[in-house]
């Protein structure tokens, strides 16, 4: 049986060329980006390269590339480093209710730290209003986060028109775009925002490498506290394999992005036109167009999202639920939650993300073998009517 992956969302292969790149930098190529003899600076060279590959892709400068372990430390050096370093001016941060954990964790340590936070609330697409955002904004506000796409729904936020809010109110602007880059079009200054995560192994890179993009002149301390490296704001010897790899998968990305887009799109509107047409009671979660070209996601009334993942995983088709099983409870998705649907309908909430190697024939395979899951789950199911 070929399986077949539908969970791009979560992570992604890491590309073959990117893979024969990263490959010498295991080896002979070992040296320590710090060090003054020739094996440092051939390390040196190529973290250099890959700062420039990184900030091509975003319209950046490669001054203002910080490499980092990935997005989540990306999103907690933002959000901590901003708040930090700005104090002197305010207290107040504002983030909107359905950012990745990465965000709300580390905006719920500031509230308990002397910070206060505005959770913004979305509508049920999922997107925030820039008119929620302005009205939110105090003279105390010093940073707004709101990610470019949410990774379960789909939904792309309007960054540009809050970026236009945030600047003309001298507001530092955040946004979680691990989701975008590499998906859609991402420039920093047409998004017009202070900061920017992102992370490689959402992009055909690998695991444990991101980056956060700094505009020049953002007043920021490090969140990892050490050595010199990256002009002084992150320490740790660089991941060089790791970095090489990320410039790699951003160059590939660059290169292949309008049709990575124009192989994506289609797949996913089959995807969502056929499981309508052959399920009774779905409802396609997150905005109906301005989602991203990759994501599925929907929910199936009186089932369990996990009883459809499981029967979907013995068929060798992986995807994902809303719900994350965490201490043995299912907790029902906080972005969901935050769209207005209730929690029994949460829970039978479903993602199916799409990538560079889905295939029509594997849509076709989901589409003959999804329902009739759907339709044994609901046999056993005592919440439909019957
Ligand atoms: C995956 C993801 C992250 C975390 O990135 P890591 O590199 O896995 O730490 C943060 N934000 C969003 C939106 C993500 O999808």
């Amino acid at each position: 049986m070929k399986r077949i992956y539908l969970d791009y969302a979560a992570t992604t292969p890491v590309h073959p060329d990117v893979a024969a790149e990263m490959q010498p930098y295991f080896s002979e190529k070992f040296g320590n980006p710090s060090s003054i003899h020739s094996f440092g600076q051939e390390a040196k060279a190529a973290v250099e390269r890959a700062r420039e590959q990184v900030a091509g892709l975003i319209a950046a400068q490669p001054e203002e590339i910080v490499f980092t372990s990935g997005g989540t430390e990306a999103n907690n050096f933002a959000v901590q480093g901003i708040a930090l370093a700005n104090e002197d001016r305010g207290n107040h941060i504002i983030v909107s209710k359905i950012e990745h954990h990465a965000v709300l964790e580390p905006a719920r340590f500031l509230e308990n730290h002397g910070f206060k936070v505005t959770f913004l609330p979305v509508d049920n697409d999922g997107l925030v209003h820039p008119e929620d955002v302005q009205k939110a904004i105090t003279d105390k506000t010093i940073l707004v986060s709101i990610m470019h796409a949410n990774n379960e729904i789909g939904t792309i936020e309007p960054i540009e028109e809050i970026s236009k809010i945030t600047k003309e109110k001298g507001v530092y602007f955040h946004t979680d775009a691990v989701q975008t880059v590499g998906s859609i079009p991402v420039d920093v200054n047409k998004l017009g925002v202070d900061l920017l995560s992102t992370s490689a192994h959402k992009l055909y890179g690998p695991k444990g490498v991101g980056a956060l993009y700094i505009r020049k002149g953002t007043r920021l301390e490090p969140f990892i506290r050490g050595g010199g490296q990256e002009r002084h704001r992150r320490a740790s010897t660089e991941n060089v394999a790791g970095i090489v790899g990320f410039g790699k998968a951003c160059e590939l990305a660059k290169n292949e992005l309008q049709s990575r887009i124009d192989h994506l799109i289609p797949l996913r509107d089959k995807l969502i036109k056929g499981i309508k047409d052959n399920i009774q009671d779905v409802v396609l979660n997150g905005h109906p167009s301005i989602r991203l070209p990759k994501n599925v996601d929907i929910t199936v009334k009186y089932v369990e999202g996990e009883s459809m993942l499981l029967n979907l995983d013995i068929e060798g088709i992986a995807v994902s639920t809303g719900s994350a099983c965490s201490s043995g409870a299912l907790e029902p998705s906080h972005v969901l939650m935050a769209t207005g649907i209730s929690p029994e309908l949460a829970h039978g909430s479903i993602r199916f993300t799409l990538g560079r190697l889905t295939t029509d024939e594997d849509i076709d395979r989901v589409l003959e073998v999804y329902p009739k899951i759907v339709e044994k789950l609901r046999k056993m199911s005592p919440l439909v009517k019957k």
